[in-house]
């Protein structure tokens, strides 16, 4: 696992002249699969906790070559952070995931997204569903005040194949509870109510299972010694694949639960991880 690296004169003048450029300050790979890096902030964006927005790096053609991402960190964050899957023969990720401090980054100040505060009614305890890198939607809403403002509970699960997969959940959610600007932004008190419910489909671990089969036999629940979802109290945002969001959109609907949007607040939000 590499370190962070901050940012040092030498590499900072490595970043290239670029539209719309930001410059990378940190980059922590933690598998083969997966990095995380944090990027300057552009002074005019302003984002809410949950949208996601336009990266990338210059193509061979010198033509931009674009992706969308979910922006990590939280909106009151100095830098933005992202947490990136590696395809290896993907054409933004195989070049972007050898990016070092220092480096330049496009990206576009136009921040959308339907995982938002605004697109849910009020409710008593949030939910967020994620797979793989649909946790980096949460990565932010988690370190958002506003999430604690306006619910009582919330419910983080988090499933993929390997146990290495879940580490940067799994580190977030403890600095989050260790942190003391942590602590004064959302309060001590808020932040040990989070509940964090990893499994693992491969490997094994200390919960496995697809969060799909737990929610639907009841598992979860009694894990975490709760109340099932109920459409007075509970909301739910679900960032993962296609099939991954089809099958937990049937089993919200199921507890009564309806779809929301921007323009139409409802119960439950969904956004995919990926296309493909
Ligand atoms: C709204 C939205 C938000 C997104 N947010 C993120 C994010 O925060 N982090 C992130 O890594 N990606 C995210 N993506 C996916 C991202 O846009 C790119 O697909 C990804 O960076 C790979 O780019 P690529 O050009 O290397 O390969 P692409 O040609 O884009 O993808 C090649 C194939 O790799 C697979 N794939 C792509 N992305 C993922 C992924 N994240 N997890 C698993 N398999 C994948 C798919 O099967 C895809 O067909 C998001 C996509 C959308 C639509």
């Amino acid at each position: 696992m590499t370190e962070m690296t901050p940012v040092t004169e030498a590499t900072a003048k490595k970043a290239p002249t670029l539209p719309d450029a930001q410059t990378i300050t940190q980059v922590k790979h933690w598998t083969d699969n997966l990095f995380s890096f944090r990027v300057s902030r552009p002074q005019s964006l302003r984002f809410r906790s949950g949208e996601f927005v336009m990266i990338g790096l210059l193509g061979d053609n010198g033509k931009p070559l674009l992706r969308a991402y979910s922006i990590a960190s939280p909106s009151w964050d100095e830098e933005l952070e992202f947490y990136s899957i590696k395809v290896q023969d993907g054409p933004l990720t195989s070049k972007l995931q050898h990016i070092q401090p220092g480096d330049g980054i496009i990206l576009r100040p136009k921040p959308v997204g339907t995982l938002v505060h605004d697109a849910l009614l009020p409710g008593k305890r949030i939910w967020f569903f994620a797979t793989g890198t649909g946790f980096a939607p949460f990565a932010s809403l988690l370190r958002d005040p506003e999430t604690y403002e306006k619910f009582d509970e919330v419910v983080i699960t988090h499933t993929c194949r390997d146990v290495a997969e879940l580490e940067y959940g799994k580190q977030l959610i403890e600095n989050l509870k260790s942190d003391e600007l942590m602590q004064e932004l959302i309060g001590e008190e808020h932040l040990n109510k989070i509940r964090y419910y990893p499994t693992t489909t491969r490997e094994e671990s200390l919960k496995m299972g697809r969060i799909t089969t737990l929610l639907t036999d009841g598992t979860v629940f009694k894990d975490l010694g709760i109340a099932p979802i109920n459409v007075e109290t509970d909301r739910a945002m679900v960032c993962g694949s296609l099939a991954f969001n089809l099958d937990i959109k049937k089993i919200l609907e199921d507890f009564g639960l309806t779809e929301g949007a921007n323009s139409d607040p409802r119960e439950f939000v969904i956004e995919k991880a990926f296309v493909g």
